[in-house]
């Protein structure tokens, strides 16, 4: 073993707890703490931030700097860091400008390892950064300083000076999603000289992955409410299109007895740093958010997430699930999917400034809604990574669709379409099949037309996903430009008249839009049944523990950790410090609280908790 490996391995052993690297984390950390540049794409919860943070605490002098887009993200990271013993502090426009002063003196006299600035803030005060020992920069979210990346945040263009101010510390930029032309054009902007550059996998097999074609509202919230019944001491989030729909599921869930908070950028700062404070406390455990919500949120029991609308580009999709399950344990992504979502989308391509690459993300997102292949292979693909097998863990390799010859029933939907002269959209279609007694459907006189009813044996949620389907295979098209509605094609007209068959893929059963008692124990395989007491009772500790001492539960240990304690049962410091997860300073802080709750339990044979 080098030198250098050996230090760095007992420094990670020593304040974080970890017997090893992941995948690429070791060779940046070479690359940079020997001077070089590195790029580094890995994808939400990789462990980007170890890549910096420890080549900084390898530099026997001087402090890394780290730019961060967001308050709430640099206050979550320095708080983790001072957690494990690793001095360190951020420096942004909610602090007095004496608070600010006194953080760089402490920095000059080499008393911080990581200190957080805004990319406006290094520029704006770029000569006292210049007066500061400086040991690398760290850019994290650097797609944020492209156009071509799906973020770009103008403030972060100013950071192509810090080549010129800086020219002999090593940057390191750093983000989960980059295509090859937002990857060169970070490399470009900042000015990196030959760097080394780190390409993660971007597979996160413990999150499984499902879609339902737009289920209505009452069933969502059923869902949502269902999903956060089985994870009662952990997190999700729910994403939604606008700042009107987080509000108003919100309101809704709270109406399901749920608790949640809304996030989105409607609020005033404030109002929102109350709820990301709620939300990482845990004291709610369901966030409705729009995208303003999540970046660089480090919060490991985020179980599940759920989209209500479709976004407009895999990398958006990917990087929001990716929030879910950072500890490795099994997680759930559930896409919720309309074609008025595909409309809403496409309108905001074509006002967007590149509206020929958004319409085709757009694309690429529409076909991984609607697919009938695994899902994993989609998203895989389209960053590039080569897969030849089914993942098994998603909604498609789970149940595989089965096809029925749907002539009869497509010729139901084509024929009421052509009877109302084509005006009609999918729901005023559907309710039309199903015979819904409606006063817009009687005042219209479509309950007098001879296929009113004629589908009255197939739930709403079965007629739009088959209506989907011919949308899909052409027998339909939607006409945006006179209010979505249906217009059959030729090829529908041929289907109709009987000269050609279609075979439709038949619609997953509606009871399956609830979660089944078997899927549930699926989701929660990744802990064996004899340790689960026990890993729950420790996630109790920790909430009393986060709770007197003024920190998020996840911020104390991960739940990645707390199994790890529960599988491994230690009965001493010395075995604590072997759980891994368990540095230094946290087996100093909270070790002795946890070894007694694990004396207690074992003496009770669990029978006693709490
Ligand atoms: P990213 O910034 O890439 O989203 P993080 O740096 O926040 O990811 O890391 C995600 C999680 O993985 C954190 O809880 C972190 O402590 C953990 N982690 C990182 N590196 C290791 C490692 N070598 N061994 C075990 N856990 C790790
Ligand atoms: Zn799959």
């Amino acid at each position: 073993m080098t030198e250098l490996r050996g230090r760095a391995l007992s420094l990670l052993g020593r304040f974080y707890g970890y017997r090893s690297f992941r995948p690429g984390q070791y060779e940046v950390i070479e690359a940079v703490a020997s001077g070089r540049d590195a790029v580094v794409i890995m994808p939400t919860g990789g462990g980007k931030s170890i890549c910096y943070q420890l080549p900084a605490l390898l530099a026997e002098r001087g402090c890394g700097i780290v730019v961060s887009p967001l308050i709430a993200l640099m206050q979550d990271q320095t708080q983790g860091l001072v957690a494990n013993g690793i001095p360190a502090a951020a420096i942004h426009s909610n602090r007095s400008e004496e608070e600010n002063r006194r953080i760089f003196a402490a920095a000059s006299a080499g008393r911080i390892k990581l200190l957080y600035v805004s990319p406006e803030r290094l520029l704006l005060d770029v000569e006292r950064f210049r007066m500061l020992d400086v040991s690398l920069f760290a850019i994290d979210e650097a797609h944020c300083i492209s156009q071509w990346g799906h973020d770009f945040r103008p403030d972060y263009t100013a950071l192509s000076a810090l080549r010129d101010n800086f020219p002999g510390v090593p940057v390191v930029a750093l983000t989960a999603t980059a295509d090859r032309l937002t990857r060169a054009d970070i490399v470009s902007q900042l000015g990196l000289r030959s760097p080394y550059c780190y390409l993660g996998s971007f597979d996160r097999p413990n999150i499984s992955l499902r879609a339902y074609v737009s289920p209505d509202k009452r069933t969502r919230i059923r869902f949502i409410a269902d999903l956060a019944r089985r994870y009662p001491s952990d997190s999700g989030v729910v994403y939604c299109l606008s700042r009107k729909g987080a509000e108003s599921m919100c309101k809704a869930l709270e109406g399901a007895g749920l608790r949640s908070v809304c996030y989105h950028a409607g609020m005033t700062a404030e109002e929102r740093d109350r709820s990301l404070r709620a939300f990482l406390a845990g004291d709610v455990r369901v966030v409705c958010a729009t995208v303003a919500f999540g970046m660089g949120i480090d919060k490991s029991n985020i179980r599940w997430v759920v989209h209500c609308n479709m976004p407009g580009n895999i990398e958006s999709y990917y990087q929001e699930i990716g929030r879910a399950g950072r500890d490795g344990l099994p997680a759930e992504a559930v896409l919720f999917y309309s074609y008025a979502d595909v409309v809403m989308r496409r309108n905001f391509a074509s006002e967007s400034g590149q509206s020929e690459v958004n319409m085709e993300k757009l694309a690429r997102m529409q076909a991984y809604a609607e697919a009938r292949v695994c899902r994993r292979r989609i998203l895989l693909s389209y960053f590039g990574e080569e897969r030849s097998c089914d993942c098994g863990n998603c909604d498609n390799c789970r149940r595989p669709p089965e096809r029925f010859d749907g002539t009869v029933l497509a010729q139901k939907a084509l024929s009421a379409v052509m009877r109302t002269g084509q005006q009609v959209g999918v729901k005023m279609l559907v309710n039309i099949l199903r015979g819904a007694q409606r006063s817009d459907i009687r005042l219209a006189g479509y309950d007098r037309l001879p296929t009113f009813g004629v589908g009255s044996d197939l739930l709403y949620e079965e007629w739009n996903d088959y209506i989907t389907q011919m949308l899909q295979l052409g027998l339909l098209e939607m006409a945006y430009e006179r209010g979505n509605r249906l217009n059959v094609t030729p090829y529908g007209m041929r289907v109709l008249r009987g000269s050609e068959r279609i075979e439709l893929s038949v619609c997953p059963p509606p009871q399956s839009y609830k979660m089944k008692k078997e899927q549930a124990a699926v989701a929660c395989s990744g802990v064996p049944d004899a340790d689960t007491g026990l890993f729950e009772y420790l996630k109790s500790v920790r909430t009393e523990v986060a709770r007197s001492c003024g920190m998020p539960p996840y911020l104390v240990f991960s739940d990645a950790t707390l199994l790890d304690m529960a599988r491994r049962r230690p009965t001493d410091m010395l075995g604590l410090l072997e759980v891994n997860g368990v540095g230094e300073k946290k087996a100093a802080r909270f070790g002795p609280r946890f070894l007694r709750a694990l004396a207690e339990w074992r003496v009770t044979g669990g029978i006693k908790k709490g």
